[in-house]
């Protein structure tokens, strides 16, 4: 099938190349002629394992393509799918639509009367599909065109598996016609996943409250961790003994700095909003929010705490700025709460992340990096572990010990096994364990 998808990024440009991947012809195009000319030059914009390798196969095979005028693929796909952004509005949260109706604004003078589908991937408030129809209607009366919801669930660092081995495939369409069309485009995968079919509200309402009941399960396992570390008890044990029962589930129940990234905060502030339109107050929702939003902030005074009290003057590494690890991804990473706090109470920061994508310091400012991680932390008063890359699961502790000032690592991942941080000479600062008396670096002790 012909497929043209509008907006090559982290979820556009993994979705076109999968969709090559399982036989189709698309034509990723964006906006932006310097991300296209990277692509066409055989360069990848974002960091996503695997990417580069299956990007570079499918060009090659004919199957893969970059563009960024419309008029040139819209008229010759059957599928036209919406892949860009939609961030916070700064004013009350919810989702700004803007760059998605002005896409269809764009291809709706381009449809034909070939009954195309437009398709949603970009994640879009409930009744969204409603407005794009009507806009489609309104704008090209003659066009035929579908509109349906396909939302998108992958995750970043594991997106191309995801996308290829997904948990469910949601298609929203109440048109027959539409829905033919799209699980004729998923049928490679229809044998090894379930294909949800339902209507287009549905199918949108069902990417925010799958993304809201991860949040949910965060929040609730990092505020079981603070009772943990004033109960002295390990959250890591709980979440263990909890997630083993098969109606909670072992995933997402790892305490940590609070979520960040391109999906839980934002998504959950616009389903707060919908609930808000229509009178439904999600109070759980929003819980959810707080608990995040504090927990983010947070974290910094957890670091002066460890620190024995005082950071100002004091050197810090931070070790991680990505919001997870396998992704160049900053967006809303507890790194920027963290950092920002840091800086407020004085200390001189350095960091380390492998892939953490912050051109010209637009977030982070002007941050030292170094890239290696027992380099950055030398002669540091503190180590604070931050995102739960590989890398920094096999740190030779002793080494990182013998190169720092102070040996106080703050792991908000829970990367190591405190006995075995602590043998090796390191004050150790687990996530929702209670810390030990030798933990306590009291003020004026060093
Ligand atoms: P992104 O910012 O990485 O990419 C969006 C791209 O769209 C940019 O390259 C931008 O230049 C392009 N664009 C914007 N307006 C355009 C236009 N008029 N014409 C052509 N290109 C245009 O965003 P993303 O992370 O890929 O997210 C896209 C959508 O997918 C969002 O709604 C997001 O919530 C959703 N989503 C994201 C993820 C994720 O992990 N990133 C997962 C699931 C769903």
């Amino acid at each position: 099938m012909h497929i043209s998808i509008i907006g090559s990024g982290y979820v556009g440009l993994v979705s076109g190349a999968c969709f090559a991947e399982l036989g189709h012809e698309v034509i990723c195009l964006d906006r932006d002629p310097e991300r296209i000319a990277l692509l066409n030059a055989g360069g990848v914009p974002i960091y996503e394992p695997g990417l580069t390798d299956l990007i570079a196969r499918n060009v090659a095979a004919g199957r893969l393509r970059f563009g960024t005028e419309l008029a040139e693929a819209i008229p010759s796909s059957e599928v036209v799918f919406i892949a860009v952004g939609t961030p916070p509005d700064p004013t009350d949260g919810s989702a700004d639509l803007s760059q998605v109706f002005g896409v269809v604004r764009q291809i709706a003078p381009l449809l034909t009367a070939r009954g195309q589908v437009v398709v949603t991937k970009s994640t879009v408030p409930v009744g969204t599909g409603d407005r794009i129809e009507a806009i489609i209607r309104a704008e090209a009366p003659t066009s035929h065109a579908y509109v349906a919801s396909n939302p998108e669930f992958l995750r970043e660092g594991e997106a191309i598996g995801d996308f290829l081995n997904p948990d469910r495939v949601v298609i929203g369409t109440n048109a027959a016609e539409a829905a033919e069309v799209m699980g004729n485009l998923y049928a490679p995968l229809a044998d090894k996943t379930v294909i949800v079919n339902t209507s287009r509200r549905s199918a949108e309402l069902i990417k925010y409250a799958a993304n809201a009941f991860l949040a949910v399960k965060i929040s609730f396992i990092n505020e079981i961790a603070d009772l943990c570390e004033q109960a002295t008890a390990e959250v890591q044990d709980v979440a263990l003994g909890i997630g083993l029962d098969a109606r909670i589930g072992p995933r997402f129940l790892e305490a940590g700095p609070g979520y960040g990234g391109s999906c839980f905060p934002k998504d959950t502030l616009a389903l707060l909003r919908t609930g808000a339109d229509v009178h439904v107050p999600l109070r759980i929702v929003r819980a959810a929010t707080e608990v995040n939003d504090l927990r983010k902030a947070e974290m910094a005074e957890r670091v002066r705490r460890a620190a024995g009290g005082d950071l100002s003057g004091k050197r810090v590494a931070v070790l991680g700025l990505a919001f997870k690890p396998n992704t160049d991804d900053i967006r809303d990473s507890p790194a920027i709460d963290l950092i920002r706090g840091l800086r407020a109470m004085g200390a001189e920061l350095v960091a380390c992340d492998p892939e953490a994508h912050d051109p010209q310091g637009l977030v982070f400012g002007a941050l030292s990096r170094v890239v290696d991680p027992i380099d950055c932390v030398e002669g540091c008063d503190a180590a604070v572990i931050v995102t739960g890359w590989d890398r920094f699961r096999s740190l030779d502790l002793t080494k990182l010990r013998s190169r720092m000032r102070v040996p106080v690592l703050v792991d908000l991942r829970n990367l190591y096994d405190p006995l075995v941080a602590r043998n090796c000479g390191l004050v150790y600062h687990p996530i929702g364990s209670a810390p030990l008396q030798h933990d306590l670096v009291q003020e004026g002790t060093r």
